[in-house]
């Protein structure tokens, strides 16, 4: 891996923009996520030199503290929560998200419409599939997942598309492919899928948006944080 941020960066462009090209799909059609979760602050400070502008967090907390002052010299900043979200934290993360990709369950529903009340702010939301049907991971299954679309359009909250994390131990693929058919009979255009490891085959399948860190900032402190989802 190159040691220069700059470097990383061009590379998963080159490499990002090869498998849109591949595909026969508009490079300009998949955005690149820049997973910030853990970095430092000087690690930010150089995304955004390098004019990053597009940002994933995991934690509404940690988020909070590193993006609520860099925010407001950023108009065109875009944070996007893409780590689990419990209910009583969604007045939080309504307010600094403007892209929540992990609604996965009823009662979340009524959380989020209730703050983007009270709040008048609406993020865009993408619902979490758990295609691995895993135990232990957030996600709503597969046959589920119509009616919590459904379910959160009822209650006026805007959903956009679905985002999943495969099993770390499965061919990603299968996964990617079963994401794309579900949003496609639901009429998402939205498709968060692929990471460091296998963006390349996100994005043959689909993806319109890609969630890099390690690929992007450098291996995190596995102590902070827990691996996949
Ligand atoms: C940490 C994280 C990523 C980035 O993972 P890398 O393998 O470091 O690119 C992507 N998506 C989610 C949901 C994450 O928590």
């Amino acid at each position: 891996m190159p040691e220069q941020f700059g470097d990383r960066l061009d590379l998963i462009r080159g490499r990002m923009e090869a498998a849109a090209m591949a595909a026969s799909r508009d490079p300009a059609s998949v955005t690149l996520t820049a997973v910030s979760k853990t970095q430092p602050p000087a690690a930010i400070d150089e995304a955004l030199d390098r004019g990053l502008r597009v940002f994933g967090e995991n934690r509404v907390q940690e988020a909070q503290t590193r993006w609520t002052d860099r925010r407001a010299d950023l108009p065109d900043l875009e944070l996007r929560l893409i780590g689990p979200l419990q209910s009583n934290k969604a007045g939080d993360a309504v307010a600094l998200f403007d892209v929540i990709e992990t609604l996965d369950r009823p009662k979340l529903i009524g959380a989020l419409a209730a703050a983007s009340d009270s709040l008048g702010r609406s993020p865009r939301l993408l619902v979490q599939v758990n295609t691995g049907e895993e135990p232990q991971k957030a996600g709503v299954a597969p046959r589920d997942v119509d009616s919590l679309i459904a379910e959160a359009r009822a209650a006026g909250l805007m959903v956009e598309g679905l985002m999943v994390i495969p099993p770390a131990d499965e061919e990603p693929i299968l996964h990617f492919a079963l994401l794309a058919r579900l949003a496609a009979r639901n009429g998402l255009g939205v498709l968060s899928m692929g990471m460091s490891g296998d963006f390349e085959a996100a994005i043959r399948l689909g993806a319109t948006h890609v969630r890099i860190g390690s690929a992007l900032f450098g291996e995190r402190n596995p102590g902070l944080v827990p691996s996949r989802g």
